[in-house]
């Protein structure tokens, strides 16, 4: 049984994911693939108690990476772009032989076998070319390619003409090193607390950053539905970083206190995170509020689309 499972999760668009793109260790200079999307809209967005607002193709690009070549992290967003994959800036024209079946001959069977190996499509469609004939057969790299095609036909008796044609192939200049580079994998809660203890955060914002992502990754499971744990009853080096960020969330603004509130009942610490919510009229933060007076520690799925309210400032 799913809980938690958002509405909006049945209207979740079709993933359209863009080229993937290359980039450079900060710190090595090796080359990295990366994911990257070809559509950035807010349909089927999710918005979470703790602060997770994405779409569910956002959700699938990482954050931060370990260096496959001198194993130190670095921020996958900030790391320098070498290339994308898949703009090509460079065609040239290669000469093909397009072979074109004129007649079946009276071994039409045969015949279509030939074709269907040819064109890889379905019975039903070679069918129908073959009672539409001249049709084509396909197109070819080297001449020799296409003449023993030819014989294979002219052995069951059919007749097929040949074109020289010209076709624009990509020119691939970019070094094999990028295209085989390799991919960088979403990085898990595990992997986020090993980038904090190896010391990727360099600043407070930095840190709150990663340390935020950290709590995301590890909210993640409860929001595909796996049952509530507290953040009160995981490992400890999760609970430091909850702890920590609590910390890192006590300066001014809006959204850090709605957060370190959060944590707070995450933790299970409903009277603390109610006297924070108190001071936060926001109309948002009710089911916040109503969750923490019925002692509810749960992360929720919140009502889309909600704004950031200006009357919830101090
Ligand atoms: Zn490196």
């Amino acid at each position: 049984m799913r809980k938690h499972t958002p509405e909006s999760l049945d209207s979740l668009p079709v993933m359209l994911p863009g080229p993937d793109i290359v980039l450079a260790c900060p710190h090595c200079g090796a080359p990295h693939r990366s994911p990257s999307l070809a559509t950035d809209n807010t349909f089927g967005a999710e918005r979470w108690s703790d602060g997770w607002f994405e779409t569910a193709m956002r959700a699938s690009l990482p954050t931060v990476a370990r260096c496959v070549g001198c194993r130190v992290f670095f921020w996958v967003e900030r790391a320098r772009r070498l290339c994308d994959l898949d703009s090509i800036s460079e065609w040239r024209e290669e000469p093909h032989t397009r072979l074109i079946l004129d007649h079946a001959g009276k071994r039409r069977v045969d015949v279509r076998h030939l074709l269907l190996q040819e064109l890889g499509t379905n019975l039903e469609d070679v069918r129908r070319r073959m009672d539409r004939l001249p049709t084509p057969i396909g197109q070819y790299r080297t001449r020799e390619e296409a003449r023993k095609v030819t014989l294979r036909f002219e052995h069951q008796g059919a007749a097929v003409s040949s074109q020289e044609v010209a076709v624009k192939v990509p020119l691939d200049t970019r070094p094999a090193e990028w295209r085989q580079a390799p991919r960088i994998r979403l990085e898990d809660e595990a992997l986020l607390l090993d980038a904090l203890r190896e010391g990727l955060a360099r600043t407070l914002d930095e840190e709150r950053e990663l340390r935020r992502w950290t709590w995301w990754r590890g909210n993640d499971a409860f929001r595909g539905g796996d049952a509530w744990v507290p953040l009160s009853q995981r490992d400890y080096e999760v609970r430091e970083n909850a702890r920590a960020l609590m910390a890192l969330c006590s300066s001014e603004g809006t959204e850090p206190r709605w957060l370190h509130a959060e944590l707070l009942r995450e933790l299970e610490r409903f009277e603390e995170a109610l006297v924070l919510l108190d001071r936060m009229p926001s109309p948002e933060l009710e089911p916040l509020r109503d969750a923490a007076r019925r002692r509810d520690s749960r992360l929720l799925p919140l009502p889309f689309p909600v704004r950031e309210s200006p009357a919830s400032e101090p």
